[in-house]
């Protein structure tokens, strides 16, 4: 069967994704849930969605009786995921979030439990985890060919405009860039190396505290350690343009990828040569590759589940940690 989607938040991204999913072939957009009636209107018209699909913050619950949306994406700022998510899986539909899946660990385990106890799947928009690219350099990395894992760098951050969008909001970010691109360096670091980090330390920077409050981090850099004794180094920013940067290097071998996580072409090369994989749409096959996971249990090469989603949550909350103390944080995820 085709997977069909509801999208709920139709801001810019969902936009995005609503497009790229014209081009799929095992998922379809099929419904909206929105809080501004002029955008379905819009909408609707745009992806030809019947009116029987569509929903406000209001009535959303009633989508538990619609045997024709099989699930639903939440595109909304963050502080809002772990709602939105549990009112999906009470409505017996599967749970899809954008990244970061929630703003604690504590909300991320609601979110996995609530879904677990409906009996739907949750899953997380890691778009870079279907990039052809990156997985050749993660098929390499598990292959032995770079050798023994020694470093990862991840450069990730954008600089951020109008200083009232939610994305400076604590309560609907939940932080500042870490939680919105330097969750991208962490998830990162992570598939790169194949391994968790076992300690964090950080050092977070601020330029201009008025825009940038109390919780809402400009600047972090951190560093992991991993149980093989690599380490990670990585730089996660509001106020750099076009930082998008990941570098690997093992004992025989290294990759190195810029742009590594932007909306492509993703480019890089590895001491073989130049990565020529195809470049694709990262959230059409995203979401072909859902519809494989939720009806037919495929296994993705790196996990897009809400346990790999709360890891990234535990190692954010361990840097925001060392970057307050200033002290040297041991974790496990
Ligand atoms: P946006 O501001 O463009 O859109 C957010 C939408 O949510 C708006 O339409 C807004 O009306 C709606 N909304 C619903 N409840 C809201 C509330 N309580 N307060 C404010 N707005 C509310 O933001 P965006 O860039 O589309 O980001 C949305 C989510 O998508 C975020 O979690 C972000 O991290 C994620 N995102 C992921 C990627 C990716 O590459 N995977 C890229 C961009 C954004």
């Amino acid at each position: 069967p085709v997977l069909r989607v509801a999208i709920l938040g139709l801001g810019n991204y969902a936009a995005r994704v609503a497009d790229a999913m014209q081009g799929c072939t095992k998922a379809k957009l099929v419904g909206l849930i929105s809080g501004t009636p002029a955008k379905i209107e819009k909408w609707s018209a745009k992806y030809n969605i019947p009116a029987k699909n569509c929903y406000n913050y209001g009535n959303f619950d009633q989508i538990k009786s619609n045997p024709d949306i099989d699930a639903v994406y939440v595109i909304t700022p963050n502080g809002t995921h772990h709602d939105f998510i549990i009112r999906t899986a009470k409505a017996g539909k599967h749970a899809i979030s954008e990244k970061p899946m929630a703003i604690s660990v504590k909300q991320g385990e609601a979110m996995i439990a609530a879904c677990k106890q409906a009996g739907v799947k949750l899953l997380v928009g890691y778009r870079m985890h279907f990039e052809p690219k990156t997985l050749e350099v993660i098929r390499m990395r598990k292959e032995g060919e770079f050798g023994k894992i020694l470093f990862f760098q991840g450069l990730c951050g954008f600089k951020i405009g109008d200083p009232k969008q939610w994305r400076l909001n604590k309560e609907l970010a939940g932080g500042g860039s870490m939680m919105d691109i330097g969750i991208y360096a962490i998830n990162g670091a992570r598939y790169m190396t194949g391994e968790e980090p076992v300690w964090v330390t950080a050092q977070e920077t601020k330029t201009d505290p008025v825009k940038f409050k109390e919780g809402v981090d400009e600047t972090i850099q951190f560093q992991f350690g991993f149980p093989s004794g690599a380490t990670a180094s990585c730089l996660s920013t509001y106020n750099m343009n076009g930082l998008d940067k990941f570098f690997l290097n093992g004992e025989h071998g290294y990759a190195e990828m810029q742009p590594s996580t932007n909306y492509g072409p993703i480019m890089g090369h590895t001491n073989q040569g130049e990565l020529t994989q195809p470049v694709t749409v990262h959230q059409t096959v995203q979401m072909d590759e859902f519809a494989e996971i939720i009806f037919h249990d495929k296994q993705p090469p790196v996990p897009v589940d809400g346990h790999e989603a709360v890891k990234d949550l535990k190692i954010i909350s361990a840097i925001y940690e060392a970057a307050k103390t200033g002290k040297k944080v041991s974790m496990s995820v």
